[in-house]
């Protein structure tokens, strides 16, 4: 994950965002509240530090969730690029797919399958967790 000033936005195009730096981590979400939020059985997503993370373009409407996570999409077509967890205020989430290059930043493991709904099945050989990788640590 080298590279660097990836940028992406929302669907319309009314939001966009830059990234300045590379992310520090890429992974894809079987948890119900993705599922739930993006209507859509899994979520990637890049953790990236904020500093890092500039809308260039728009912006963003913001929808707060519980635990305390403010998120940030389009008003206009909907679209959730990025979330910032309170506990966490130092990262920024951002939706993988919301990139105009998502190849570029491609997952190194899925995390929540303990929320799974097991009628999409991956078969990439990625390191599957069943909450956070970062449980049991
Ligand atoms: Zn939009
Ligand atoms: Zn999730």
């Amino acid at each position: 994950m080298q590279a660097l000033h990836l940028e992406g936005g929302c669907f319309c195009r009314a939001i966009r965002y830059r990234l300045a730096g590379a992310p520090h981590a890429s992974m894809v979400c079987h948890c119900r509240t993705c599922r739930g939020l993006f209507a859509a059985p899994v979520v990637a997503w890049l953790s990236v530090p904020r500093d890092a993370f500039v809308f260039t373009q728009g912006t963003p409407a913001t929808f707060c969730t519980t635990p305390p996570v403010t998120r940030w999409f389009c008003g206009r077509c909907g679209t959730h690029v990025a979330y910032v967890h309170a506990d966490e205020p130092g990262w920024v989430e951002v939706a993988t797919c919301s990139l105009d290059d998502p190849c570029a930043t491609p997952p190194t493991h899925h995390s929540w399958l303990e929320h799974d709904i097991g009628w999409v099945k991956f078969g990439d050989g990625l390191k599957a967790f069943p909450r956070s990788r970062h449980d049991g640590d």
